[in-house]
């Protein structure tokens, strides 16, 4: 199988889950051993310079878990609110659809990690941005940050980009 052939198993979903809103289901994607496991490479990269891998609920676990198997590397879950047992840090974001936050463990992620980010989606940015300054906050740096698919009018990149600089943002499709 070709990166295209696994890219296009993600399937839209018109005005999910509200009205104007074009979901990217990767469930078809993910349900195709052959078209997992290319994804899951692609996402992990080449290099690979990165100490910990953190994972965005609740796809971003998904495919921040099988990144992080398959590099060999530490998975870090950063959670809706509420949902982690330990001390928490937590960001509240804007959503493409809503407002929402996230946590992170205060011990999630060491000064001396070099940590890669994953979700499922660059939207707006506001979830990405959110866990980029949890990951500052707790004194580690960012490697990259990956998602399988951007959308690009909604200039999340940009945003993250004029904040944050520094930071390689990498997406396998742009549409
Ligand atoms: P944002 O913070 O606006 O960049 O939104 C990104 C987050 O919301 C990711 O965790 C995605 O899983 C989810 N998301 C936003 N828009 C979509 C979409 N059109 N399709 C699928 N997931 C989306």
């Amino acid at each position: 199988m070709q990166l295209q052939q696994a890219l296009a198993l993600v399937r839209d979903i018109p005005d999910f889950p509200q009205s104007g809103i074009l979901f990217k289901d990767i469930t078809p994607l993910l349900a195709n051993p052959q078209a997992f496991a290319l994804v899951t490479s692609e996402l992990a990269g080449d290099t690979q310079q990165y100490s910990q891998v953190v994972g965005i609920e609740a796809r971003g676990f998904i495919l921040g878990a099988a990144i992080a198997s398959h590099s060999s590397r530490g998975f870090v879950p950063f959670r809706k609110a509420g949902k982690l047992p330990h001390t928490t840090i937590s960001k509240s974001y804007g959503l493409e659809y809503g407002v929402d936050v996230i946590e992170a463990h205060i011990d999630a992620v060491q000064p001396s990690d070099s940590v890669l980010i994953v979700d499922d989606v660059l939207a707006t940015g506001g979830t990405l941005l959110a866990a980029i300054e949890l990951i500052y906050e707790l004194g580690a740096s960012i490697s990259e940050v990956v998602v399988l698919y951007e959308i690009s009018f909604l200039k999340g990149r940009e945003r993250i980009l004029e904040k944050y600089p520094e930071i390689t943002i990498r997406s396998i499709v742009a549409g």
